[in-house]
């Protein structure tokens, strides 16, 4: 193959669920395109890594060092909902069933990825706990192994501060992540959130 069609197809294969097969396949579909199309395509990329940051207070995807959710001043300060992952925040947006602020762990405890709790945000969350005067924690972690023991963590580390910590309501089937969870079971998980002793 001709190095410029290499070239993308190898940097394709990097992402997620895209092998050899889906790689072509995306790319000879690009080549039928006209190039106007492929260009807005490559800028919008482009906007990816100089106009996306990460807000400074929660994590969430933002443009600049403040996200639209911290800088709402209609949202509730002292609830903070703890999500693994940016992406999770916009699937409980989509519930309407949520009026706080969240913070973005940045991944979940898992010793086989040799990923530990000082690897996520949870210093950054205590702090946040202490200094805002939050009043309720609410875990929104997957139900699945990684899930419960960062979820566990965090709970133990709350337990000496003067905080409320629940967790949404276990509607979510096992193994199954957030991304995944249709809205309307994920808004019962949470109206169903449930407090942690
Ligand atoms: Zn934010």
């Amino acid at each position: 193959m001709i190095e410029p069609l290499e070239r993308v197809i190898s940097e394709f294969k990097k992402l997620p669920g895209i092998g050899q097969k889906t790689a072509e396949r995306l790319i000879f579909h690009l080549l039928t395109r006209d190039s106007e199309e492929v260009y807005r395509l490559s800028e919008a990329l482009k906007g990816l890594t100089e106009e996306v940051e990460r807000c400074q207070v929660c994590g969430n995807f933002s443009i600049g060092d403040k996200c639209e959710i911290c800088s709402d001043s209609q949202r509730d300060r002292k609830k903070i909902c703890v999500v693994s992952r940016p992406w999770d925040i916009a699937k409980i947006e989509s519930t309407h069933k949520y009026d706080g602020l969240y913070h973005v762990l940045g991944g979940l405890v898992n010793p086989i990825e040799d990923v530990s709790p000082d690897d996520l945000s949870i210093t950054e969350l205590i702090e946040r706990v202490q200094d805002d005067g939050v009043q309720e924690v609410i875990l929104a972690l997957e139900p699945k192994t990684e899930g419960e023991s960062t979820s566990m963590y965090i709970v133990k580390k709350l337990r000496p501060l003067d905080v409320e910590v629940s967790r949404i309501a276990q509607g979510i089937p096992v193994g199954r992540d957030l991304e995944f969870t249709d809205k309307a079971t994920l808004g019962k998980a949470f109206e169903g959130r449930r407090g942690v002793d």
